[in-house]
């Protein structure tokens, strides 16, 4: 089954393949828990496929149908998001641009958006979104396959960044290489269309408050009509049934989770998983779980859990006590870490005893 990269599936499927045991894993990362409301405070809940996962939208206010209306522009925005975006979709603008790399196109505005963030958060050394032949050619949608040398290097050839002109884009071409360059959005559009979609709950003052999550991903508009925090729950990394850390915030807020077992083949005893060194080409090893949570947009959140992922626990660590961050990592022994978000910005982090 082929399906979209921007996110988890919900489903766990399993099998051999070629003699070798091949898994498909995606279950959503985050477990929400709304507490303590009563029937009058109940949010009204939407789930509904997108960004090739399962996209939930909790969201509380006194007009029930003005409230539905904002949740149907929400999913709306998010739609518009997936179609410039899904670079496996056929038709989506980044698809087009992909499929003639060494011309020029205008790059999309949410495209734009993401090339910025990425330079203004200081992660083009781990985040690369022009990985695309590379992610490729693993075949994680398939049968799972381990690239050689001359594929690695000849892909990784054509993963440097494009030429860029304004908000216009083309890659250079490079005569030597058989792989073609493409680009690929999907370690940060989760986090840029649940913006968008909290933009859409919040534009007509009719959402008091929401909770919307794309599994990997989740973003928090305003407060629960009860006071009650908002609470997510990360996931084990090899247990989807046990909750291995709980954060807690009131208001605004983001959370990202990024792990190795969302995408994932095992062969000869070694893990191969969708999160590569853009130094290397292969996967990130380190970390086999990710969390960053604090004050910032989704899309921050979620460049940010894919890029320390790539980075490894100690730098992740530095990374989010320098600026301000919650993170808890799971490491590639086991070992948890846990960086406290900073007081004021009373986010909890409480990690299960296991
Ligand atoms: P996430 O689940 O948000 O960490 O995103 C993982 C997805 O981002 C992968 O499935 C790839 O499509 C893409 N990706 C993999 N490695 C990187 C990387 N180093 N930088 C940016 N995107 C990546
Ligand atoms: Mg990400």
């Amino acid at each position: 089954m082929r399906t979209s990269i921007l996110a988890a599936l919900p489903a766990r499927t399993e099998g051999t393949v070629l003699g070798r045991r091949f898994f498909a894993l995606a279950i959503a990362l985050t477990l929400i828990t709304p507490a303590g409301c009563s029937s009058a405070d109940k949010p009204i809940t939407v789930t509904r496929p997108a960004l090739g996962t399962v996209v939930t939208i909790n969201a509380y206010g006194e007009n029930p149908r003005d409230v539905n209306a904002a949740i149907e522009d929400a999913f709306a925005v998010i739609s518009a998001v997936e179609a410039e975006l899904d670079a496996y979709s056929a038709t989506s603008t980044i698809a087009a641009i992909n499929a003639a790399p060494f011309e020029w196109h205008a790059l999309p505005a949410d495209a734009v958006e993401i090339l910025d963030a990425i330079e203004r958060l200081g992660v083009a050394e781990s985040f690369s979104p022009t990985l695309l032949g590379v992610v490729k050619l693993y075949d994680f949608g398939g049968d799972g396959h381990v690239p050689t040398e001359g594929e690695l290097s000849a892909a990784l050839q054509t993963a440097s960044m494009p030429e860029r002109d304004d908000d216009r884009v083309r890659f250079l071409g490079i005569a030597s290489s058989t792989a073609e360059p493409g680009l690929d959005f999907g370690g940060a559009a989760k986090g840029l269309a649940l913006d968008r979609a909290r933009d859409a709950l919040n534009a007509k003052g009719a959402v008091t408050g929401a909770l919307v999550t794309a599994g990997s991903t989740t973003v928090t508009l305003g407060s629960k009509p009860d006071g009650e925090p908002w609470r997510v729950g990360v996931e084990d990394p090899r247990d989807a049934t046990v909750v291995r850390m709980t954060a807690e915030w009131t208001g605004n807020g983001a959370l990202s989770t990024s792990g190795d077992y969302q995408h994932y083949f095992e062969h000869n005893g070694v893990w191969y998983h969708h999160i590569l060194d853009p130094k290397t080409g292969t996967p990130a090893r380190g970390t086999r779980s990710l969390t960053v949570v604090g004050r910032f947009s989704g899309l921050d959140s979620d460049i940010l859990s894919t890029a320390l992922f790539v980075d490894g626990p100690d730098a992740a660590l530095a990374y989010a006590t320098a600026h301000g961050l919650g993170v808890y990592i799971i490491d590639s022994e086991g070992r948890t870490h846990l960086a406290s978000a900073p007081a004021d910005s009373s986010i909890s982090l409480s990690e299960q005893s296991e």
